[in-house]
């Protein structure tokens, strides 16, 4: 027997027998009469139960929570016991399904990608978070809208109608116009598609610095080779130079070769500097020693057109002797290189509010405030011809940077134009050791 017509069975037996009963015992004792009138009676009031019972279960039915069933017995406090948990069992399971779609929501809300969901029309019907920051999209409020008329990039609309691609399309959206996005399409079922949108901006911006920093290195080394490939030229002529004139030429070819040797020798610097985080080695680094061969090496360049200083104060220094050498010889060397005859130039190691700074001043030709955040990129120049006349390669402000980086120091460059410049190298106070650094200075007008 079902469920249904066991509980038919059940509510017979305890509702109507007993009336048939009553009805059955009226008859055998008094006759028919009593026995209609005990049946009559007895089904009225069957009826009027059944009724009042069926008026509390449409109430409850109505707020379950604000009213309690009238009769917790019987055959209706059992069909009402029934319902109640196949109620609770819903109300759970919904629960559930709400939870499990909160956490997608939450899920999907938290992958950097950008998810759209549109149908054949191209409507919006569900996005992401990310989608919102990638395409503009807001939901509610753009549910429904041609995903076209929100991203506006002319081509789009057409690659969105195309059969589905491999190649991304690039968006630019105006409200985030420094930014770049690639969006893909991939079918959803028969109709719908899945737009997911990418941020590309870091690799764009890395793909252009590399293809500017070859551009640049080529045009570099190409400068140099066109003037040595033309020497080269005459060479082969025999009669067409002297001695003198090939000596001449000899003399300009290797100028030009050691200009090569010299930008590649920068380029390998750079590329060591940017390959590993850290410096190979770490030592104490004598800085009176160390200035004393800047030093030397400054007066060898200047070959006695500037007046050159050198003053030493404080502890030694930890890092790589190598790395801090070539950062300090740049900074050195652009010093006179950018000073006319007769500057000054001031190299200083000291200890200042308990960092280490190394610093260079000059009384050069000095930077416009303009170009100071540009100076420490790749061939950054401001003055193209004279660094290329002084033999500059446009690194070496980028390989100071780089060093200074790696031993968690930082540049500080002051500069007015026609008045000089100053270069500084903070170094943190962690990095001061106790080796040997004593007061020592010179001043080369005598030297
Ligand atoms: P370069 O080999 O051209 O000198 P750097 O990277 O060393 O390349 O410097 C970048 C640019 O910064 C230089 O081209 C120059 O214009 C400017 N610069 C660097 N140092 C000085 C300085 N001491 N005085 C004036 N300008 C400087």
């Amino acid at each position: 027997m079902t469920g249904g017509g066991r509980w038919f069975a059940k509510t017979l037996l305890s509702s109507v027998v007993p009336v048939l009963g009553l009805a059955f015992l009226a008859w055998w004792s008094a006759g028919a009469a009593l026995a209609w009138a005990v049946a009559a009676v007895g089904f009225l009031f069957v009826v009027v139960v059944q009724i009042k019972q069926l008026s509390a279960l449409a109430a409850w039915l109505d707020a379950p929570e604000g009213t309690t069933l009238a009769d917790g017995s019987g055959r209706w406090g059992e069909l009402c016991r029934k319902l109640s948990h196949k109620l609770r069992d819903e109300a759970d399971s919904r629960e559930a399904v709400e939870g499990s779609l909160r956490s997608f929501r939450e899920a999907m809300d938290a992958v950097p990608d950008g998810l759209v969901i549109v149908d054949a029309n191209h409507r919006i019907r569900w996005s992401n978070r990310a989608a919102g920051e990638h395409l503009g999209i807001r939901l509610p409020r753009d549910s429904g809208t041609m995903i076209e008329h929100l991203v506006r990039t002319p081509g789009f609309a057409a690659y969105l109608g195309e059969a589905h691609t491999a190649a991304p399309f690039v968006v630019q959206v105006p409200a985030a116009r420094t930014r770049v996005y690639a969006v893909r399409v991939v079918p959803l079922g028969d109709y719908n598609k899945l737009l997911v949108s990418l941020d590309v901006t870091d690799e764009r911006r890395v793909e252009s610095m590399r293809s500017t920093f070859v551009a640049n290195v080529s045009h570099e080394l190409r400068t140099p080779l066109t003037v040595v490939a033309g020497f080269l030229e005459y060479f082969t002529d025999d009669s067409a130079v002297d001695a003198d004139q090939r000596q001449q030429f000899a003399r300009l070819m290797s100028d030009q070769t050691a200009r090569m040797l010299t930008l590649v020798d920068d380029l390998l610097m750079l590329s060591r500097l940017e390959a590993e985080d850290a410096p190979a080695s770490e030592e104490d680094v004598d800085m009176a020693d160390l200035l004393a061969q800047l030093l030397a090496e400054a007066q060898s360049l200047s070959a006695g057109r500037h007046q050159l200083y050198l003053t030493c104060h404080g502890q030694a220094l930890r890092g790589n002797r190598k790395e801090l050498h070539s950062a300090f010889g740049n900074l050195v060397s652009n010093a006179i290189r950018y000073s006319p005859v007769g500057g000054d130039i001031v190299i200083e190691w000291a200890v200042h509010h308990e960092k280490g700074v190394f610093s260079v001043r000059d009384s050069g030709v000095g930077i416009a405030a303009e170009h100071l955040p540009r100076v420490t990129e790749r061939f950054y120049r401001v003055d193209r011809g004279r660094s290329r006349e002084t033999g500059g390669t446009g690194l070496g402000l980028a390989i100071v940077k780089h060093v200074l980086i790696r031993h968690q120091a930082r540049l500080a460059i002051e500069s007015e134009v026609g008045e000089g410049s100053i270069f500084r190298a903070e170094f943190p106070a962690w990095r001061l050791t106790s080796g040997q650094t004593g007061p020592r200075a010179q001043g080369s007008p005598s030297l």
